[in-house]
């Protein structure tokens, strides 16, 4: 790791029948990313609360964690063991661990209702469950396999700290042989036809995008002339301001940090107020989320009143950002590096962003695909449409997954010729910066947390008033979007009956905070396809 030009350097790997550019100097799985970090040794690696774990400490629990599954579990190369807790660091070490062992991590949505949990544990076929005490409760069901940290154990499961027993100081990582195309996470996203899929990402993807999300921030130093860390002359502390279950907590924000020797301090839930105590306390450098943390941190009737001057990285990206965020982030936070970053699941985080002067002169871009990212816009043939067209937006890259989780057709219908259909509209300029113009697939962004409309609806159909139902994004200024639905009823039922039908159902986030009672048919196309943004005028009037 000698100088910019060598560390990215790139190479061409074989992806998706095709030939992508890598970082040559990435780790190529993860447990290289792990013996790497160990290397940080006594520096702090996590700290949530009162409490602090060194890297070393960590690698070591990881690694114990890792013979555990191993000896006492059974697990081997290739099996699935599912994650599901809020921000403790002991979803950092179950996570690693399933990795260190050579099987799948399956980070399960913490908001997730008893339905939706069982569903992703039958469908991943997780051997092995790691949860809190508040997710081990809406399982009741299950109690063998079940590992439980921070709560109540359950009879016939054991504890964290049981299983973990003593570490010792030359505990080593079982063994087991890994290539970069292995599997390595399955991290749940929905679709166009409801239940969720899981997104098949490989060691590769994984061990590729610290180095994207280095390189991006490289290029926001280069751009911005001032280096977040070097300005406070102290190592980069990340405040990780969204779920370790989403892509963005997991990867921008963990592993980078695994791979960059840095601090992640972690919140068990987002709260502007807190993060403030935090910022000050910690003394944060930059804090990584989407765009309603930094919104909620600005409108925060405390900001002034606690010194935030160490915070210099504001990193957001997993939802549109207004222009009118950057503009209240340079007068109200002067002088800091924001950054617009876009991003998927299926590209496992960070694929283009927008920094520094590009960003000033560009607020309404994503920005430039990060440099072993390519996009394509397309028309619906698939060909590229000339410079300055909308069409949706594809891309090629190492970071992106390998595929859909036992889903064939999920995965032919998005992977096509070697390409990623993203659902968004996007152009591009004739300098390459993309600008993304509308979503393609019916889906809101509530502040950051994707609700795709066909789950939410499906849920309603099965609500026996319910004659037919359109699920739509209302405009928020905090969370971009909130959620509404138009129904068609067969007898009169009231909103907060349909909310408490569906709070058994899907999590709270998905639950439609307003509705509208419609007399007539909703407008459909010939074929048969609700036209939501003719709904959307009638209602809201745009
Ligand atoms: P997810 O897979 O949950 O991360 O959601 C990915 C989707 O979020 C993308 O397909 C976009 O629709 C949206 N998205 C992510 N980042 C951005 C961004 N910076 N600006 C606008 N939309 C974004």
């Amino acid at each position: 790791l000698t100088g910019p030009g060598q560390l990215f350097e790139m190479d061409d790997v074989p992806s998706h029948g095709g030939t992508v550019k890598t970082w040559k100097h990435a780790p190529g799985d993860f447990r290289a990313l792990l013996e790497t970090s160990r290397l940080h040794g006594d520096k702090i690696f996590l700290s949530y609360e009162e409490e602090h774990l060194t890297y070393e400490e960590h690698f070591r629990r990881v690694a114990t964690l890792a013979r555990r599954l191993v000896e006492e579990y059974g697990i081997v190369k290739g099996d699935r063991v599912a994650v599901a807790m809020r921000n403790y660091p002991e979803w950092v070490i179950a996570f690693s661990a399933t990795l260190a062992a050579g099987a799948i991590a399956v980070p399960l949505n913490a908001w997730w209702t008893t339905q939706e949990l069982e569903y992703g544990l039958s469908d991943s076929g997780a051997k092995v469950l790691i949860a809190d005490g508040e997710r081990a409760a809406k399982l009741p069901g299950l109690t063998q396999s079940l590992i439980v940290t921070r709560g109540e154990v359950p009879e016939g499961a054991r504890s964290f700290e049981d299983v973990l027993g003593a570490v010792e100081a030359d505990v080593t990582l079982p063994a087991v042989e890994l290539s970069p195309d292995d599997p390595a996470t399955i991290f749940y996203t929905s679709g166009t036809t409801g239940r969720p899929k899981g997104a098949l990402g490989s060691h590769r993807n994984l061990g590729q995008s610290p180095m994207t999300v280095a390189y991006s921030l490289m290029r926001a130093v280069l751009l911005a002339g001032r280096d977040p860390a070097e300005t406070t002359g102290q190592r980069r502390v990340t405040l990780l301001t969204v779920p370790l279950f989403h892509v963005t907590g997991c990867f921008s924000v963990m592993t980078t940090t695994m791979f960059t020797g840095g601090t992640v301090v972690l919140m068990y839930k987002w709260d502007a107020g807190r993060a403030l105590e935090l910022i000050e306390r910690e003394k944060i450098t930059g804090m990584t989320g989407v765009p309603t943390n930094v919104w909620q941190l600005l409108s925060h009737p405390d900001l002034t009143k606690f010194d935030v001057s160490s915070l210099v990285g504001l990193g957001y990206g997993g939802a549109p950002a207004p222009p009118k965020l950057l503009e209240r982030i340079t007068t109200q936070l002067p002088n800091r590096a924001p950054s617009n970053g876009y991003g998927m699941t299926e590209t496992t985080a960070l694929a283009i962003g927008n920094s520094g002067a590009d960003y000033l002169a560009k607020p309404d871009s994503i920005g430039l695909p990060v440099a072993v990212v390519e996009v394509k816009i397309a028309d619906p043939t698939g060909d590229e449409v000339p410079v300055g067209e909308i069409g949706e937006l594809c891309m090629r890259g190492p970071n992106v997954i390998l595929g859909y989780w036992n889903r064939p057709d999920a995965t032919a219908e998005t992977f096509v010729n070697g390409w990623l259909h993203t659902g968004d509209l996007a152009r591009v300029d004739d300098e390459g910066f993309v600008f993304i113009v509308d979503r393609a697939k019916d889906m809101v962004i509530r502040g950051g947390e994707n609700v795709y409309c066909a789950e939410v609806e499906a849920a309603l159909f099965e609500h026996p008033a319910v004659d037919d139902v359109a699920v739509i994004g209302i405009p928020h200024d905090e969370l971009g979007e909130e959620v509404g639905a138009v129904v068609r009823l067969t007898s009169p039922v009231s909103p907060e009956e349909l909310q408490a039908f569906l709070r058994e159902r899907i999590a709270a986030f998905k639950i439609p905070v307003r509705f509208w009672v419609r007399e007539g048919e909703l407008p459909r196309n010939p074929g048969g396809k609700i036209l939501k943004t003719l709904l959307r005028k009638e209602v809201l009037g745009s």
